[in-house]
């Protein structure tokens, strides 16, 4: 069983992506939906976890932002306070009974709810599981590990690592893992490097289907199309592009789902191989299990986009 968890939403410029007029109408007109809003020329970018139930487990993937954080140079991520934690208990998954945390990487919006304020201190939020980090990951964001190509960029994340993956840590709840990983008989961490240096996957291959929980190797369904189409904010977009080709060959030939971390609904689907590439099947409509209250940010654009 596969449920949802959102955390919030917000409106991108199309153009963060491609401002190939011609490509755009071809391709993306008819996705419409969040993925492209015509009149505004923007597309939902949509922050949601994502919780696996199989092997007699209960795995949580990406655990979003998290509340009262300040991320300088994400006004998107600043400061909230979303029903998060009230989404996962409508999921009927209380944080005790989380058997694995696992995080595709280690950017502010795929590892936040990791940790929750505890009179001050950040501490861990699901007490009984073990949090699957890479530990090329760690490595590429752990402050002391100096080992991080782009100090700039390392910069604003570094909060992360101290409020959300160092607490782990300390508690003794992290396995640092060195994908191929198997995670539990269905489970399979896989490399996937680009968006990040330690960017993972999970590939569940159960009795009903196969399905592939991707992160962030893509964000819009364009860029399966497309794959050299980019948000800002890959550590190595050279290797981000060939991680999007050849996962989409697997996903096409195995007939498998996607569930990306940021896509708008329905929130999951298909790849299909075209005589010239790839398309994208939208899947069927995912029950909506977010919390009421959900923020969305539809009314205000930023031109300026951050790096995600
Ligand atoms: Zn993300």
């Amino acid at each position: 069983m596969i449920d949802r968890v959102e955390e919030l939403r917000f409106e991108l410029p199309i153009d963060a992506l491609t401002d190939d007029a011609d490509f755009i109408t071809r391709a993306l007109v008819p996705f419409g939906g969040g993925f492209l809003n015509r009149e505004r020329m923007s597309f939902v970018f949509c922050g949601q976890s994502w919780i696996v139930h199989v092997d007699g487990l209960i795995v949580l993937i990406d655990p979003c932002n998290g509340n009262g954080r300040k991320r300088p140079g994400f006004p998107y991520f600043e400061d909230l306070d979303t029903p998060w934690l009230a989404g996962l208990a409508a999921a009927g998954v209380a944080p005790e009974e989380i058997d694995i945390v696992f995080c595709t990487h280690l950017h502010c919006d795929h590892c936040g709810w990791n940790t929750r304020d505890e009179g001050g201190r950040w501490v861990p939020t699901f007490p009984n599981a073990t949090y699957l980090f890479a530990a090329r990951e760690v490595a590429r964001w752990d402050p002391a590990a100096a080992v991080d190509p782009d100090p700039e960029f390392n910069e604003y994340n570094r909060h992360v690592f101290a409020e959300s993956v160092a607490p782990v840590l300390a508690a003794g709840l992290a396995r640092l893992i060195e994908p191929p990983y198997r995670v539990s008989p269905s489970l399979l961490a896989e490399a996937a490097p680009g968006h990040t240096h330690g960017h993972m996957i999970l590939r569940l291959e159960s009795a009903e289907a196969i399905a592939y929980f991707v992160g962030d190797t893509l964000h819009h369904p364009a860029q399966i199309l497309r794959p050299d189409l980019h948000l800002r904010g890959c550590d190595d977009l050279g290797q981000a592009i060939a991680t999007r080709k050849s996962l989409f060959a697997r996903v096409a030939a195995e007939r498998a789902l996607i569930f990306p971390a940021h896509f708008p609904e329905p929130h999951h689907g298909r790849i299909v191989a075209t005589a010239d590439g790839f398309d994208f099947v939208p899947g069927e409509p995912f029950p909506l299990l977010q919390a009421a209250g959900t923020l969305e940010h539809e009314s205000h654009i930023d031109t300026e986009v951050p790096n995600i």
